[in-house]
């Protein structure tokens, strides 16, 4: 309903009716910025206008007062207001939009004081957003919901722009692993959560994207109610079983987007229900530990996602960033889509014309999103005819006769493109080939497509060319050559002539303004030709709209078909993206089974190697991982900088890029399914949430020895480093013990703590391997490749003195070194199966400080001596002195 209330704000007798109206509005929307729209401007006010103006930086004025002070404003041009609302949505505010919903001569109608009546017609949060430039074209933006029903907990979520729709039942523990896997934009939950000393927590990491709403918007009868209405069912059940908990997340979610959008609805697809035993469980630090789809900074670029991504469209792109981020766990699942992939890996030409014919197509969800919202234009209607006129190219690409592949996803790819050739044909027909951005622009619908239309515009075309003849008469008859007919907003047309031939124009021309340089004037010919044209003009536009919104209606008719085949066209497109991959890079066709293998041939990590690439830095050394049956944990010593961080992700990513239907770096593979990844490195700093590196370090250990089970993969690179020696070499050591007794995963181990090689000896699943490196003239060389053992050390003062440490401390360090290397042959490695060993008895001996930047006692000698002065003897008896001097070796 729009806005012409009267409120207690309007009882205030200082404040003026459309302050009154503002304020009104305003108090329906005290969590979001208020755009009212003014004009040609959404102006903003008192504390909104401080808020926006700082984030956007633009002026902050004033205009009249309230409560006798004065009242900030701010305003932002409409033509131009996408901008600066994609700014407030990634500064994590909400935008209330209200809009003029009459004319003012509909308004002076209610009389002469009136108002124009105002209504919110949408509230852009960050999780419901449509437009091309507030969005991302190749990722989702989900809008999550979470809820809970007695113990159980659910989730529930869509990307309003593409029109999917799921939901799962999850652990409580397990959320903020399924929210780092979908990075939602925007996250509902009841506002009762945030206090909860449990679930709290969980969305600390969350807060920019948390939209708490109270607690009666996840009653779950509710949610059932409403996803029956917006289905149109009386039972749900075609969509699946939902518990209480999941009736309660849709529902929210579902009432959310009505709320939002205020009443207008997207095409969304009925619910899909995920079980998160179909995917493999990530959780956050893994995936950032992994730069699965960002990198530690955030970025796109550099992460695993950005170096396989080969997919031509944005559906394409946000398909492949989807299954990335959940690979599957069913064999089955995973096979269907390797067969997909190998298809186009097998046939080059075929490859490379569907994938010509994919850079024709435009992102039809997205466009179709926006026409279900009323938000679309003709550019979007031309986007769908224009997608969905390549549906039979790409069908015909696909149907050639093949020798012995397997194509159960190409085919039902291809039934899925669907037949749209009328839809196109009408399309064709409707739609002109220069189309404006706004239906109101008219001018969009082809000529011949309607008669009538056809009319009106030539009957305004032609009085438009009559107004051009009349220049031509007019100059004539009052004998000014340079008389002109212009026409502008205010007058419309008009002919002018400069002053010095105002006499020249005789009574024909009635006079209608007179300027510096010109003056103006009007005919009644010319009048009635201005008129017919705009009647016309009027006319033509009203009639374009009504077909517009035909078409509209048309195309929503068809939506779930036009769904259907965008989403035919992502899987071909992801699927062709991994064989354009793995033809480029060399990668190989994995096998994944239930077995709990784990072998991987001349496996190479994909990020790293197109690094050394880029940068022309040398070929990526292959390397071999076989944690298959009695080595499934392997322990990784070797020096600094030899390359086992690089070893231990590449495996890791093997299994994700396994699991998601790719090919695979690496020269031969075979993979029992992954049901669980695990990725930690000791010490990273968790600052922000008021964490030591050690206690970061800590809990994440604890996540994976209390969740890991057979099926896991676990990597876990130098844990224990964090804290004292002795502490962190007896965690390392437990942690171990524990993921081979009691976890029994698969696991690579990497650590500097060489003393726990010992441990091989106890444990029979545990085997000990080691980076290779030579030393050359006290250098240390690395050959990047794994071999089988312990290393003998960590080569850790020769890679400081690569980075160029001061030589005094170089030198330093290796005499502290040697000297404890001394003691630690007396206590023997090998006895430290029973004890634990080394350092503490060796501390005070060397605990003289290392030379410090001043001069050494050699220097301070060599000071005092004058050479010439000095006998041979004296000379050889001095070089022994200052022998002495010198550090022990
Ligand atoms: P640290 O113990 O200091 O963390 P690290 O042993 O984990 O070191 P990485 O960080 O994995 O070493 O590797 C160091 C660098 O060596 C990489 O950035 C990469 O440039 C190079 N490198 C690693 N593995 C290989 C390989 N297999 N082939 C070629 N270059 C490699």
């Amino acid at each position: 309903m729009p806005t012409v209330v009267k409120t207690k704000s309007q009882q205030n007798k200082s404040v003026t009716p459309m302050m009154a109206q503002y304020l009104a509005i305003k108090e329906g929307y005290p969590d979001s910025l208020l755009f009212y729209r003014m004009g040609d401007f959404y102006e903003l006010f008192f504390k909104d206008a401080e808020i926006a103006s700082a984030a956007l930086d633009i002026a902050l004025t004033k205009r009249g007062k309230h409560d006798g002070l004065d009242i900030p404003m701010c305003g932002v041009p409409v033509h131009s207001a996408d901008g600066y609302l994609q700014r407030l949505i990634r500064k994590g505010h909400r935008v209330a939009v209200a809009e003029q919903t009459e004319s003012p001569a509909e308004a002076k109608k209610r009389g002469h004081k009136s108002v124009v009546a105002r209504d919110v017609v949408r509230l852009v949060t960050p999780g419901t957003i449509t437009e091309d430039n507030l969005l991302d074209a190749r990722s989702h933006n989900f809008l999550a919901s979470v809820a809970r029903v007695g113990k159980d907990h659910a989730l529930a979520w869509a990307d309003m722009s593409t029109g999917e729709f799921f939901y799962s039942t999850v652990a409580e523990l397990d959320i903020q692993t399924e929210l780092a896997r979908l990075m939602p934009g925007e996250i509902l939950l009841s506002d009762k959560w945030l206090d909860d000393a449990q679930l709290g927590p969980v969305f600390e990491d969350w807060d920019k994207e948390l939209t708490p709403l109270p607690s009666v918007r996840f009653d779950s009868q509710n949610g059932e109610r409403r996803l029956k209405a917006l289905f149109k069912v009386s039972a749900l059940d075609a969509f699946g079983h939902f518990n209480r908990a999941e009736l309660a997340a849709c529902g929210a979610l579902v009432d959310y987007v009505e709320l939002t959008q205020k009443g207008k609805f997207p095409h969304i697809k009925a619910p899909l229900k995920q079980a998160s035993t179909d995917v493999m469980s990530i959780d956050g630090a893994t995936r950032r530990n992994l730069e699965l789809t960002r990198t530690m900074n955030g970025e796109r670029q550099g992460s695993l996602l950005w170096v396989i991504d080969r997919t031509i469209t944005g559906a394409g792109a946000r398909r492949l960033g989807a299954d990335l981020s959940s690979p599957l766990t069913r064999p089955d699942d995973i096979y269907y889509r390797l067969e997909m992939t190998d298809y186009f890996v097998r046939d080059n030409a075929r490859r490379e014309a569907l994938r010509t014919i994919l850079r024709r197509c435009p992102d039809m969800e997205r466009a179709l999103s926006r026409l279900s919202l009323g938000r679309g234009g003709p550019r979007d209607m031309a986007a769908v005819r224009d997608g969905l006129a390549e549906t039979a190219n790409l069908r015909a690409t696909l149907s050639q006769l093949d020798i012995d592949t397997e194509r159960r996803g190409i085919d039902a790819a291809a039934e899925q493109l669907g037949f749209h050739a009328d839809l196109v044909d009408e399309l064709t027909r409707a739609l002109s080939a220069d189309l404006p951005l706004l239906a109101r622009d008219g001018g969009f619908i082809a000529k011949g497509y309607r008669l009538d239309l056809d009319e009106l515009k030539a009957l305004r075309d032609e009085s438009r060319r009559h107004i051009a003849n009349l220049q031509a008469n007019y100059a004539a008859k009052a004998n000014v050559p340079s008389l002109k007919v212009k026409h502008n907003n205010v007058l419309g047309y008009f002919i002018e002539v400069t002053p010095r031939f105002a006499d020249n124009m005789g009574d024909d021309f009635i006079h209608r303004q007179t300027m510096a340089n010109a003056i103006r004037y009007t005919t009644v010919e010319l009048g009635e030709l201005e008129d017919k044209i705009s009647r016309a003009a009027e006319r033509a536009l009203a009639l374009e709209m009504e077909l517009y919104d035909s078409l509209n209606q048309t195309i929503l008719a068809h939506a779930s078909k036009i769904l259907s085949a965008a989403e035919a066209m992502a899987s071909l497109d992801v699927a062709a993206s991994h064989a354009e991959l793995a033809v480029e890079k060399n990668y190989s066709r994995p096998l994944i089974d239930d077995s709990l293998k784990f072998d991987i041939e001349g496996g190479r990590h994909p990020v790293v190697e197109a690094a050394l690439e880029a940068g022309n830095e040398g070929k990526f050394i292959a390397n071999d991982c076989s944690l298959s049956d009695d080595h499934r944990l392997w322990l990784l010593t070797g020096p600094n900088m030899a390359g086992k961080s690089t070893f231990l992700r590449q495996n890791a990513l093997i299994a994700v890029l396994a699991q998601i239907g790719a090919y695979v770096p690496a020269e031969k593979t075979h993979i029992g399914v992954v049901d669980r990844l695990f990725s930690r490195v000791g010490a990273a700093d968790d600052l922000a949430r008021g964490r030591s590196t050690f206690m970061v370090e800590m809990v994440e250990t604890a996540a994976i020895l209390n969740q890991a089970g057979e099926r896991a993969l676990v990597i876990l690179d130098e844990i224990g480093r964090g804290t004292a020696t002795f502490d962190g070499l007896s965690i390392a050591w437990a942690t171990v013990e524990n993921l081979h007794d009691i976890n029994k995963c698969r696991g690579l181990f990497a650590t500097h703590y060489h003393e726990l090689t010992a441990l091989s000896a106890k444990l029979p699943a545990l085997s000990n391997h080691c980076m290779l490196v030579r030393e050359w003239k006290g250098d240390v060389i690395f050959l990047h490749e794994v071999g089988q053992g312990s290393a003998d050390r960590s080569y850790g003062i020769q890679v400081a003195k690569l980075a160029g440490l001061p030589k005094a401390v170089v030198k330093r360090a290796e005499s502290v070194l040697s000297h404890l290397e001394e003691k630690d042959q007396n206590s023997a490695t090998t006895r430290l199966a029973n004890d634990l060993p080394l350092f503490a008895a060796v501390v005070e001996e060397v605990s003289q400080p290392a030379s410090s930047n001043g001069p050494s006692d050699v220097e301070e000698k060599l000071k005092e001596i004058s050479i010439d002065d000095l006998s041979p003897r004296e000379a050889q008896t001095l070089l022994y002195e200052l022998k002495g001097l010198l550090p022990p070796e």
